[in-house]
């Protein structure tokens, strides 16, 4: 069963409950979406094939016990399910990041899904697989980016209608170049939502550099 892979590397998570975090990530090649504001559409192509067990010797190389499985969109591949339970079984506290327009039911329950809700500035909104709400579990979290106020109360409205708060954690983010951070906080404050506010760690370390 083979994978194709953009790259395997080690840092911080720059994102969600684990930021911080000594992480491996495994970031897979290719994403049907095509949101505006995406950071790494150099996975959309390229890549090389690998093998699971292949993947796994690489990360055992690090010293972290986080792993972080991530895209592009990593279950546009099939063989990414072995992937995260073949990390699970290794030991590893394993996190996935996928878009939320593919359906998560038959990952592996052990791993936590950081499942994005596209708002509409990202231009990929009619791809969110409303059914995927129903398969979360209270160590999920959905991210949202935000680049703009309409983005910010349609997910205001999306946070009430489906309590979204009440099934997991809740990310807000804000789209980096097209808001100013400070403004989302404001809003968030101003309207007293039960969702935490996040800037990507690895961005303010590193700014947007590959592998990191
Ligand atoms: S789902 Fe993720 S990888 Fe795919 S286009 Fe959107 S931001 Fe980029």
């Amino acid at each position: 069963m083979t994978l194709r892979i953009t790259e395997i590397f080690y840092s911080l998570q720059g994102e969600a409950s684990r930021v911080g975090l000594p992480t491996v990530f495994v970031r897979l090649t290719g994403c049907p979406l095509r949101c505006t504001w995406c950071d790494t559409t150099y996975s959309f192509t390229g890549g090389e094939t690998s093998t699971v067990a292949a993947v796994l010797a690489e990360v055992g190389k690090y010293p972290a016990r986080q792993v972080c499985v991530t895209g592009g969109e990593p279950l546009a591949q099939k063989a990414c399910l072995t992937l995260l339970s073949a990390l699970c079984d290794a030991g590893y506290d394993v996190s996935l990041e996928t878009s939320g327009a593919l359906d998560i039911a038959p990952v592996d329950p052990r791993v936590s899904c950081i499942m994005d809700l596209k708002a509409p500035d990202s231009g990929e909104s009619a791809k969110n697989l409303w059914a995927n709400l129903t398969h979360l579990k209270p160590r999920d979290e959905i991210k949202i980016v935000i680049a703009s106020r309409e983005d910010y109360e349609w997910a205001r409205e999306v946070l009430l209608a489906h309590r979204l708060d009440a099934r997991c954690p809740v990310l807000f983010s804000p789209a980096q170049g097209s808001i100013e951070p400070a403004e989302l906080a404001s809003w968030i404050l101003e309207d007293g939502l039960p969702v935490r506010f996040q800037l990507q760690l690895h961005k303010l370390l590193w700014g947007n550099m590959q592998g990191k």
